[in-house]
């Protein structure tokens, strides 16, 4: 028998954009639960704001963190520890680049030649945090946990900001730029931690795998690409993001509602 496994993003496709309810996409994630199809988050988000999500939604599995930077396993999950797996807080984590230690220390090799041009996330209080991002005070020292990167606050000219970006990516970083955030860290996406956990499910069940992938955004693509069954989630923002994949799946309803509406139609929940 088929193992099907549901990867999913977070905000925006589970998530309502606006106002961070599931409430629409309950329907079919009893019907999942009922017929033991995991619900993986496959998220941007860090280990410490995922976590409330996790117990609100009632999922207790695997979960994939900073846009495929590490995937949790709960321990004892699997029948055998994964491996390439180390214990971290009752996980087994697989970490796909190095920790946010790492990152740092790159930051201040490079940061000499540009001296009060940027600060970043470790260096900033709550406050400043809160200021720059909009987030409230809790959700704000969440998104400060970060493990595995480093967001870096560009205070300088777009001249030297490109300058900047040459010097890191020469270090090997693969800065990714978003809103007012640079994020530092290194090569890793969505698609290859689906890939990696898919696989694990394989050899541990010994059976064929289905890997069923939502997501709204451009940090989904490869998630989308790598799944067997990409799923688009309309969202009130953006347009669906390009795909490269034959068939693809695109919801007419946004967030949970098109979460529900795809699920039900394409795993006959
Ligand atoms: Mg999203």
């Amino acid at each position: 028998m088929n193992k099907t496994l549901v990867f999913t993003d977070m905000d925006g496709t589970l998530l309502d954009h606006h106002t961070y309810s599931f409430e629409a996409a309950k329907p079919a994630l009893s019907a999942l639960e009922s017929k033991s199809i995991p619900v993986i988050p496959t998220t941007s988000k860090t280990f410490a704001e995922l976590q409330p999500l996790r117990e609100r939604i009632g999922l207790d599995g695997p979960f994939i963190v900073e846009n495929g930077a590490a995937i949790f396993i709960p321990h004892g999950f699997f029948k055998q520890k994964p491996s390439g797996t180390v214990w971290v807080d009752g996980y087994w984590c697989k970490a796909f680049i190095s920790n946010k230690n790492y990152w740092i220390k790159l930051l201040e090799k490079v940061g000499s030649e540009f001296d009060g041009k940027f600060t970043q996330f470790s260096k900033m209080s709550l406050e400043e945090i809160q200021d720059s991002t909009g987030l409230d005070e809790k959700s704000a020292s969440l998104a400060a946990k970060r493990q595995f990167g480093e967001p870096v606050l560009w205070l300088g000219t777009d001249d030297e900001k490109k300058r900047f970006l040459n010097a890191i990516t020469e270090r090997g970083a693969f800065p990714l730029e978003g809103g007012r955030f640079i994020h530092i860290s290194g090569n890793c996406d969505k698609g290859q931690a689906l890939k990696w956990l898919a696989s694990e499910y394989q050899k541990q069940y010994v059976t064929k795998v289905q890997t069923v992938a939502l997501g709204d955004g451009k940090n989904d693509i490869a998630m989308l690409e790598a799944a067997h069954i990409p799923i688009r989630i309309l969202s009130p923002v953006n347009l669906p993001p390009a795909v490269q994949k034959e068939e693809v799946y695109t919801s007419t309803l946004t967030g949970p509602e098109g979460w529900n509406e795809m699920l039900t139609q394409l795993l006959s929940l």
